[in-house]
């Protein structure tokens, strides 16, 4: 199979869908892999350790989409990227559709056969491919919450730890999945005064039995949501429903009535975000203020440290990329109900479910 890498092309987007490693390991089982010049230089992985590992290097995107059976990436394809997808060509990415109409409807146009990440599932319902970005994400939302309850960030001024005589920062994170438990991680870590949500008792009795009452866990009740909010001085949004837009868990009048300088992290803004208030930013500008909270709400956090990201991501990727080369594409699929999971368009055919219900589209 000829298998694309195309560069990434989101705002400050550095990571890659394949590092030389992985090309290597394509080539010696048979297959070409093409890669566009430039697409991992920004984080040490050269054209020329590409070219040694056996990659044909191109000059553009448009070279990689037109050749390759397959395009490997990262982010959700931009509109200039799906024009160039087409019939029979397989797109293997994260796409996050359910809030995103206009993707759907390009991806539906072109043809091509798209797999998200973000829904490929494993044995025992998790989602493999997901979970490193996750991990990335949970431990950086509370690197971005302390630096930005700093002042000069437009914060509270507060210091994460505290110090001897003086409270921490309280910590509210919603949801105890991937993100959250790394969040956690990271918060407990730095001293924070921490409370965990989730409507999942088993996750809630996991993480008392690590921590101890070193964290209160709670369940994800409304009334107890919104008190323990209006105290807080982060809250970290790291809730999911599987392909669906996020629950929102938060409203436009609960955020009126938190903290002057709060922050707000709502990592799970690329499902649209689990508080009223949010709407997607960027590294280039990755906050703003509604009713003096402040918003972070970055949808590609993993981005900002792409060359540990790469190589998480990739990790989890890789044998799926190998099984979809080595089966000749949609046969892979066939053969591996969990990678169907991630089918999300097919042929002009939407076969998600829960983005379908999102959009309200024919399923
Ligand atoms: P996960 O499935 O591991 O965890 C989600 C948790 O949310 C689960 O424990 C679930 O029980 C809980 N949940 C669902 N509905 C709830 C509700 N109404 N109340 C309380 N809890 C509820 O998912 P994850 O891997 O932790 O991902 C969380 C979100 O973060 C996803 O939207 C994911 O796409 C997003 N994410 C964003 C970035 C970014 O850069 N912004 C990076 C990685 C992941």
């Amino acid at each position: 199979m000829i298998i694309g890498l195309p560069q990434e092309v989101k705002n400050n987007e550095y990571r890659v869908g394949l590092t030389p490693g992985n090309v290597r390991g394509l080539c010696q089982q048979g297959h070409a892999v093409l890669v566009q010049r430039g697409s991992g230089e920004q984080i040490g992985l050269t054209d020329e350790s590409y070219r040694l590992a056996g990659a044909s290097l191109v000059n553009s995107a448009t070279e990689v989409f037109s050749k390759a059976q397959m395009i490997v990436k990262v982010k959700e394809p931009q509109p200039q990227e799906c024009a160039m997808l087409r019939e029979d060509q397989i797109l293997f990415t994260y796409l996050h559709l359910a809030p995103d109409p206009k993707q759907t409807q390009a991806l539906l146009a072109s043809g091509a056969t798209c797999i998200a990440y973000e829904t490929v599932t494993s044995l025992n319902g998790a989602l493999p491919l997901l979970a490193p970005m996750s991990e990335v994400a949970g431990r950086m939302s509370i690197q971005a919450a302390a630096t930005h309850l700093e002042k000069t960030q437009g914060g509270q001024g507060i210091l994460m730890a505290g110090v001897p005589g003086v409270a921490p920062a309280k910590v509210v994170i919603l949801g105890a999945g991937v993100v959250g438990r790394n969040a956690l991680q990271m918060s407990v870590g730095m001293g924070a005064d921490v409370c965990i949500f989730d409507r999942d008792i088993e996750r809630l009795r996991q993480i008392d039995l690590h921590y101890g009452n070193r964290v209160r866990t709670l369940y994800a009740d409304p009334l107890l949501v919104e008190a323990h909010v209006f105290e807080a001085d982060v809250v970290i949004g790291a809730v999911l429903l599987p392909g669906a837009a996020a629950p929102k868990l938060v409203t436009r009048e609960m955020v009126r009535k938190m903290k002057s300088g709060a922050v707000v992290v709502d990592v799970a803004i690329d499902q649209g975000g689990c508080f009223e208030t949010s709407k997607p930013t960027t590294h280039a500008e990755p906050t703003y203020l509604v009713d003096g909270v402040l918003h972070y709400c970055v949808a590609n956090m993993p981005g900002a440290v792409a060359r540990t990201s790469t190589f998480a991501l990739t990790n989890a990727t890789f044998p799926y990329v190998e099984a979809l080369a080595n089966r000749g594409g949609v046969m892979a699929l066939i053969h591996d109900h969990h990678l169907r999971n991630g089918l999300s368009v097919h042929r002009g055919v939407l076969t998600s479910a829960p983005v379908a219900q999102a959009q309200r589209l024919d399923f």
